[in-house]
């Protein structure tokens, strides 16, 4: 096997895509260099090489040694000096490359092969001998603590001490003659610390530095790394041993990192920083203020590489281009240049905002470096959600007083409610509010609204607030146990005791679940061509269709903006809360006989149809999935004695017998309890006066204006067939009823949800009775792990940070299980009805993953919140690509 790989002039053993085997950075040295760039001349130890030395309990294999020292005569002879020589001696950096970069988590030595006899040979080259023993002292402090594990501090006192002797401020201040003390003292110092002396053969200290960057591969921060981005143990890392160039070797010298476009905005300008007289980490430590490459990129104040070194710069600029145009893709590089000579020391795709990684796509397929394919496939679907709602202003100052779940993305600020009632208040009168509360409930959803943002102290990331918030594209802050809520003091404290009242300001980021303290200003959405273009290409490649859950016509609308394809779930209940209504739902889930319910339905009916033409009129034909009501009849009641009083008014009852009644219908597990098709099961009239509305909206509109439309009616919660074919039986009675009374020929559809384990299983006796099958994976998934989706938040983050779940299942399905339901479901549907309409519906139809997921078990289509339709979007294109 053949562990070690050569670049340098004239052999090149590696290319760019050899990355598992030689890592990102030493794949893209050797490419580099085999078209032709200057770089310095080294050889990569493989990742293989890893994976073998741990395998041995740390030991290399046979033959390694004459591997290495082969590739090192070549090195030497590449660029003609020799390792260890007094005369003229070869330097080398020895640094990690793993397959992804895992910046700053493992070691890296530089200027290795120095000691007493060899840093004559630098003095000699430089013509700096101060030069030379501040590179001896760099590389001691450095490998001391790399490779020895001697604390940096140590030596760092030590130097320290030296400046405050000789009375400077600066490292730059010292002598050679301090200098070439301080690499004595340190010597010293090593020996008494640690109990033997600093290794002066160059050979035992490139072993050394070789068995310390194998050895990082398991440093605690490169594991915790690995665990949080996801990167496998056993990819392992590369090890590059490189000759060193100087770019601190006097003002004809410099280092700098660049982007071959702006990496935040995209723009197609040549973009990056530099630091005269200093070596690459210098740049990245940001000691000192780095120069802007070119003059379009500064502000003026420090001249730019340009100026500076009009040659070198010339070159390269040549160079970025060549770079681009050979990897086709936006380059992140590093340079070096030793007494005006430029070498490259790394290019890698470079890291970019959403904004620039859609602006870079098209722009590249405008000047034909890739396909319409190749653009789509660059952006991220989650990605997109940066851009689709305001988000915080990157250079704001913030305060974070609490941290919860980033349960809705953006950003806003606003005076603190703790009410709904107080939310609509505040909006009236003009005010921006962010609603607190302990958590929200059907009720909230007008306060909701109203508010900027929502905050909650309890509740994961389906919890109520965190599915309607998504819905109504507002940010929301879930699950924030950093925050005590005081209802009656109407005000919250914080872990650090800070009291935040009613009035007071807040700003929410729900992208990342940050509570900031104040007002911190966002910017907003830019939803401009080039997005426009890219989502185009999009729809070109997507097989997969993309709803929308809309409950509103507003939402619709913003759904259609986005792209939505029709409506997948509409949650009627969202419909009830408005006051008017409530009263109404109340006299009715409180009436004593079906008469008194008949009464109070009536009041809802021309209400509820008015809500269904609005969404038919705004859906323009397209498909529309309207769900029966499911939440448990409790949510509706009243609870203050105030709301009773009211309520018993209008029914002309004692306030005390409505009490009784409403304690009657509480439930210990509500979610089990009495919702879903099990209400119209026992108040078989709400589920009728639904679908009367549903279809009088929907006869009226192909009556009179022509529309075409086929209404989806949905039963939720199903768990056997037999409830289906009841309610199924009653729905059809009411449809043809409300036809007939039309005249007219009307096509509808009568589906359900599939969101019980039960109710997946037997999907395919279910299948005899719908038409059409929704995955609501939010209560499959709460059924199928028997998790509440309403309590989860509490510990649910515990499981994730412990790795005991790699994600939550409520944000991303849980392929495995939930999703071998849903799977099972899928094939018992289509056995039983061939061509059966299959969608999802849960709050993971728009989640990337899972929307692959359901692409790959052909379902017809997606549905998720309005501001998740282009990623889903993106996200079915990237699966069928
Ligand atoms: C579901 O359970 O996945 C679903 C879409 O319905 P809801 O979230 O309203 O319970
Ligand atoms: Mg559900």
């Amino acid at each position: 096997v053949k562990y070690v790989y050569f670049f340098g002039a004239g052999v090149t053993e590696g290319t760019a895509e050899m990355k598992n085997l030689l890592g990102g950075k030493g794949a893209n040295l050797a490419e580099m260099t085999a078209i032709g760039l200057p770089v310095p001349a080294g050889f990569t130890l493989t990742t293989e090489l890893c994976t073998e030395f741990y395998k041995n309990d740390r030991c290399y294999p046979e033959g390694l040694e004459a591997e290495v020292e082969a590739n090192l005569t070549q090195l030497e002879k590449a660029m003609d000096k020799k390792f260890g020589d007094s005369a003229n001696p070869l330097l080398l950096s020895v640094r990690s490359g793993g397959r992804v970069s895992m910046p700053g988590m493992m070691d890296t030595v530089l200027n290795l092969g120095l000691n007493d006899d060899t840093v004559q040979g630098l003095i000699e080259q430089s013509g700096d001998a101060r030069f030379a023993y501040d590179s001896y002292r760099r590389f001691i402090q450095m490998y001391s603590n790399v490779v020895m594990g001697m604390s940096g501090s140590v030596l760092e006192h030590l130097l320290e001490h030296m400046k405050e002797v000789r009375d400077v401020e600066l490292d730059t201040d010292l002598t050679a003659d301090d200098l070439k003390q301080l690499v004595e003292l340190f010597k010293n110092k090593i020996k008494e610390t640690l109990g033997r002396a600093f290794p002066t053969d160059p050979k035992e200290q490139l072993w050394g530095a070789i068995n310390a960057v194998f050895g990082s591969w398991m440093n605690p921060r490169a594991i915790t790394y690995r665990k949080l981005n996801s990167i496998p143990a056993e990819w392992g890392t590369a090890v590059n041993v490189q000759a060193m160039v100087f770019g601190n070797m006097g003002n004809s010298c410099a280092t700098g990192v660049a982007f071959t476009r702006n990496p935040s905005t995209g723009d197609n300008h040549f973009f990056g920083e530099f630091l005269l007289n200093a070596q690459g980490e210098d740049v990245v430590a940001g000691i000192r203020t780095p120069q802007p490459i070119n003059k379009a990129g500064g502000d003026g104040s420090l001249p730019s590489l340009e100026e500076v070194m009009p040659d070198c710069y010339q070159q390269l600029m040549d160079i970025q281009q060549t770079l681009e145009k050979h990897y086709r893709d936006m380059q992140d590089i590093e340079f070096t240049i030793e007494k005006n000579k430029l070498y490259m020391l790394q290019t890698r795709g470079g890291k970019r905002t959403a904004k620039a990684a859609i602006k870079i796509a098209v722009d590249m397929v405008q000047e034909g470096l890739i396909d319409e394919k190749e653009a789509v496939l660059r952006v991220a679907p989650g990605q997109l959600d940066q851009l689709l709602h305001p988000s915080l202003d990157p250079k704001a100052v913030k305060d974070v007083i609490a941290t919860g779940l980033p349960a809705s993305p953006g950003a806003a600020g606003g005076e603190i409610v703790f009410s709904a009632e107080d939310a609509e208040e505040a909006k009236k009168l003009g005010l921006k509010v962010i609603l607190v509360r302990i958590e929200t409930s059907p009720e909230d959803i007008h306060g909701m609204h109203a508010a900027e943002g929502i905050l909650t102290a309890r509740g994961g990331m389906t919890s109520h607030a965190a599915v309607v918030a998504r819905g109504m594209g507002k940010c929301c802050v879930a699950g924030c146990g950093g925050i005590k809520v005081d209802y009656a003091a109407q005000q919250f404290v914080t872990n650090s005791g800070e009291v935040f009242k009613k009035g007071d300001i807040v700003t929410l980021d729900g992208s990342t679940g940050e509570v900031m303290k104040g007002s911190v200003p966002t910017v907003q959405p830019e939803l401009t061509g080039d997005f426009g273009l890219l989502m185009s290409w999009v729809d070109k490649f997507r097989r997969l269709k993309v709803r929308t859950n809309a409950d509103t016509p507003l939402d619709a609308q913003v759904a259609r903006q986005f792209g939505a394809e029709g409506i997948g779930l509409c949650r009627t209940e969202h419909m009830f809360f408005e006051h008017d209504r409530i009263m109404a739902v109340r006299e009715m889930i409180l009436s004593e006989d079906v008469e008194g319910r008949k009464g109070a339905l009536a009041k809802i009916l021309p209400m509820q149809k008015g809500d269904f033409l609005g969404l038919f009129r705004e859906m323009k034909g397209l498909p529309v999935t309207i769900r029966l009501l499911d939440p448990p009849l409790h949510e509706f009641l009243p609870h203050t004695d105030k709301d009773i009083d009211e309520l018993a008014a209008v029914m002309q009852v004692q306030p005390q017998l409505l009490k009784q009644k409403a304690e009657f219908l509480h439930e210990f597990n509500p979610m089990l309890g009495h919702r879903g098709c099990r209400l119209g099961m026992t108040f078989p009239e709400i589920y009728d006066m639904q679908v009367q509305a549903i279809m009088e909206a929907a006869c009226e509109l192909v009556k009179n204006e022509g529309y075409e439309i086929v209404p989806e009616i949905m039963i939720p919660l199903v768990g056997h067939v037999n409830e289906l074919k009841v309610l199924r039986a009653n729905a059809v009675r009411v449809v043809e009823e409300v036809i007939n009374r039309y005249g007219i020929q009307v096509e509808y559809l009568i589906g359900t949800m599939i969101e019980l384990p039960r109710a997946a299983l037997t999907a395919d006796e279910i299948a005899g009775e719908a038409e059409f099958f929704s995955f609501g994976t939010n209560d499959l998934t709460q059924t199928t792990f028997g998790l509440s989706r309403d309590d989860a938040g509490k510990f649910l983050p515990f499981y994730v940070n412990r790795e005991v779940l790699a994600e939550d299942p409520f944000v991303v399905l849980d392929q495995e299980g939930v999703g071998q339901l849903v799977k099972i479901g899928c094939e018992k549907g289509r056995q039983a009805r061939p061509g059966i309409k299959l969608g999802i519906c849960g709050e993971h139809g728009g989640e990337p993953n899972s929307v692959i997921f359901c692409h790959d078990n052909g379902l017809d289509y997606v549905s998720c919140s309005p501001y998740r339709v282009p990623i889903a979007r993106l996200a079915a294109a990237h699966a069928a690509l």
